[in-house]
């Protein structure tokens, strides 16, 4: 089967891989596909027993060589404003609408349509494809992979992770880790309090602990102005607990999340706030999910060589994390680039250019004549 990229994105998008839903027939379809043009595919199934990872190579896998990397999960798409089907690709002049056309089905299928004409290339260095669940719940399915990776391939010098961004080489963004800190009462008539315990007290220290290090945070943590805001911040983001005003709430919970620069670790961040947390009696913390920063130098072989392939200078860090900071944090070299803007991302009548993909099919055939 040959298919162009766009023909490959109708056939990924009409499968619904909904974050934190099987993926079972869309990875079956990829690897037949790929084992058809003679890569050697691993299947990788993911600890929920439902979804998987794949992993294949083109060439000698005992060679140090390149993945090309994308997750398959899309965000669900019930979202008001779709003019039809999100799951069936449609064609508007030049726009490829479909949820997952930009984020990021459209690099995957630029990735796999290249497949028979990277096959054809005699690699001295072999090309890996890396295709993961659950990204969009925090990066969780590459995670499994990353484990798998020493046993699948010699330590490869470097990923392109095909988020969209404009085939621009990103080398840097934030790390993050989400907190959820619940407290649990005595509950009793609000004229007695004294005669309860008050969940919603219980996690004022939490709350007031998280605002002070907030504003440490900004006032005498690490900085760097390539950033915005150019330092690790952390907010709290919801709230709740209580039942009525005359009752002592006997639950209470809020979230809380740091966004760490390259280098630090996001839980670590957080940690004067999981020891205020954990003070308190009747108080619980537990991070619910957390990804590194990646941190990439612009003279690093791999920044300049996707530089290169994409024809694009490195641009200014992002705000959106992405899984190449597990690949950098797993020991592999990962630079984010790939066709589209993650502004179309997550919003209804989502798409892709046709000419944006054609420039990553121009990139990926770039990366195989550079391995013969
Ligand atoms: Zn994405």
């Amino acid at each position: 089967m040959r298919l162009t990229s766009s023909e490959m994105l109708a056939r990924l998008v009409a499968f619904p891989t909904v974050v934190g839903q099987p993926n079972g027939e869309l990875i079956a379809f990829i690897a037949a596909y790929l084992e058809g043009h003679g890569a050697a595919v691993t299947v990788l199934p993911g600890p929920e027993g439902d979804r998987s990872n794949l992993f294949a190579t083109l060439g000698d896998p005992g060679q140090p060589g390149y993945i090309l990397s994308g997750h398959v999960d899309v965000v669900p798409a019930q979202e008001a404003g779709w003019l039809a089907n999100p799951f069936a690709l449609r064609r508007d002049g030049d726009r490829l609408i479909a949820r997952g056309a930009v984020d990021m089905k459209g690099f995957v299928a630029c990735v796999l349509a290249a497949v028979p004409d990277l096959a054809a290339m005699r690699l001295r260095a072999p090309l890996h494809i890396a295709i993961t669940y659950d990204e969009e719940s925090g990066c969780r399915g590459i995670v499994h992979l990353l484990k798998r990776l020493p046993d699948l391939c010699a330590p490869p010098l470097g990923a392109i992770v095909g988020e969209p961004t404009g085939m621009q080489p990103v080398l840097r963004h934030k790390g993050k880790a989400a907190l959820r800190v619940a407290a649990k009462g005595i509950p009793g008539h609000s004229a007695r309090p004294d005669l309860g315990r008050n969940a919603i007290h219980a996690l004022v220290p939490t709350l007031v602990a998280a605002r002070a290090l907030a504003a440490e945070l900004a006032a005498t943590g690490v900085r760097d102005e390539t950033f915005a805001p150019p330092c690790h911040t952390v907010q709290v983001g919801k709230i709740g607990g209580g039942e009525a005003l005359n009752i002592i709430p006997e639950s209470a919970w809020a979230e809380i999340e740091a966004r760490v620069l390259p280098g630090a670790d996001p839980e670590q961040v957080l940690a004067p706030v999981i020891a205020a947390a954990r003070a308190e009696e009747g108080v619980t913390a537990e991070i619910l999910a957390a990804y590194p920063a990646l941190g990439m130098a612009e003279d690093d072989p791999l920044s300049r060589l996707v530089s290169e392939l994409s024809g694009h200078p490195p641009r200014a860090p992002v705000s959106f994390g992405t899984e190449a900071g597990r690949y950098q944090a797993a020991g592999v070299p990962a630079v984010v680039c790939g066709p589209g803007d993650i502004g179309r991302a997550h919003k209804p009548e989502e798409y892709i250019l046709a000419g944006e993909l054609e420039a990553a099919d121009t990139m990926i055939r770039a990366l195989g004549r550079h391995l013969t």
